[in-house]
């Protein structure tokens, strides 16, 4: 009979991005360690924060270097083994089941999903972001009146081959918004304002209301039809964000309206609001939620983090996810402290009699892949 549950499941990362394909200085690679937009202060490093540690600590040796290596010796050997080899060995090493990639956030930057799969050697399927879509159409030509529905045609024609759609209307509009349908009349209207604007400012971010608001609902509606989740971006992001009304509870509208369509939401991060995403998870049929990257943030307090995502969240409801975006190693580090901070407290629950060995492994291979393989069609897709 084992005596400790095995944490060494493949996984199913539900929300990430791809990699950035070539080799990175200094200054690209700690860029990429923050959601800052700007470096830290001068004679600072990005690598002295707790994502920083736990880079220099467990991404160190598969590069051959001592761990607690420094920054500078740590970007000097990747660019020595050239970006494909780092690429690959990280994420080689993961233990990943597949991978559901969002392609909708700088995707000239970084490997597409095909990319991702040849460097992983896992099978990579996309998740297709409803802001981004609505962006590209208006930048593609079409007026301001043809726009509500060519936007529709071209977010179905892209859903057809898709794992999931993404939202991220918390960094766009916050979640505290009138969360029913729109009318034509309000679509068109925002669609005016937006476009009035974004030729005037030169280029088209959507940030405007009634236009969310739509692909909100498009977006929803091809999802209860296609039988897709929705992953909602929660709390947790760059200096875009007005975190305090990032809280998901104020989305509740939207996440009633979509049990009833039974579309489930996977409420992505959540950071600082892990109680009440899990909370959100206990009470609505369709929700679920993970701490993706704020485990990679958390450092040596990751298990903390995942402690309260763990305190009254159904087991059947959590995911796993790295989030990563740009570094192979926030896919690395996203799986390692996943796996031990999930080990920390099961060995403690089975220390404390309140679970054994038996049940400790259900709940693994609940968030590791069965909660995904419910709600994401992984079968169908390739
Ligand atoms: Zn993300």
């Amino acid at each position: 009979m084992p005596t400790e549950p095995n944490v060494d499941l493949p996984l199913i990362d539900h929300h990430c991005h791809g990699v950035v394909p070539s080799d990175l200085d200094l200054a690209t690679f700690e860029a990429l360690m923050s959601e800052s937009y700007k470096p830290p202060p001068p004679g600072t490093s990005q690598f002295d924060k707790p994502l920083g540690l736990v880079v220099r600590r467990w991404c160190a040796p598969l590069l051959d270097l001592e761990p607690f290596c420094s920054g500078e010796d740590y970007v000097e050997r990747r660019r020595a083994l050239g970006a494909e080899e780092v690429n690959k060995r990280l994420l080689r090493a993961c233990g990943l089941e597949s991978l559901l990639v969002d392609t909708g956030h700088r995707s000239d930057d970084i490997a597409t999903p095909p990319m991702m799969a040849d460097l992983s050697d896992r099978p990579a399927h996309e998740v297709v972001r409803i802001e981004a879509v609505a962006e590209e159409v208006a930048r593609s030509g079409v007026t301001a009146s043809d726009f509500p529905d060519a936007f529709t045609e071209e977010l179905a024609k892209r859903t057809r081959d898709a794992i999931g759609l993404k939202t991220i209307v918390a960094y766009r509009v916050t979640f505290a918004i009138d969360q029913t349908p729109p009318t034509k009349a309000e679509v068109q209207a925002g669609t005016d304002r937006w476009f009035t604007e974004s030729e005037k400012a030169g280029k088209f971010r959507l940030n405007e209301v009634e236009v969310v608001r739509h692909g909100l609902w498009a977006g929803g509606e091809l999802c209860r039809d296609h039988k897709l989740p929705l992953q909602i971006h929660v709390g947790f992001g760059d200096p875009d964000i007005y975190m305090h009304a990032c809280d998901p509870s104020h989305f509740t509208d939207y996440l009633r309206a979509m049990e009833g369509w039974e579309v489930p939401c996977t409420l992505l991060h959540n950071y600082p609001f892990q109680r009440e995403a899990a909370w959100l998870a206990e009470i609505f049929q369709n929700v679920y939620y993970d701490v993706g990257v704020i485990l990679n943030f958390a450092g040596p307090q990751a298990a903390d983090i995942l402690g309260e995502a763990l305190e009254m969240g159904p087991f059947y409801k959590q995911l796993y996810s790295s989030d990563a975006f740009g570094l192979a190693e926030l896919y690395y580090l996203g799986q390692l402290q996943f796996r031990r901070a999930l080990k920390q407290h099961l060995d403690r629950w089975i220390a404390e009699d309140m679970c054994n060995v038996k049940e400790a492994d259900r709940i693994v291979a609940m968030i590791a892949t069965q909660n995904a393989e419910r709600i994401y069609p992984l079968d169908q897709t390739a």
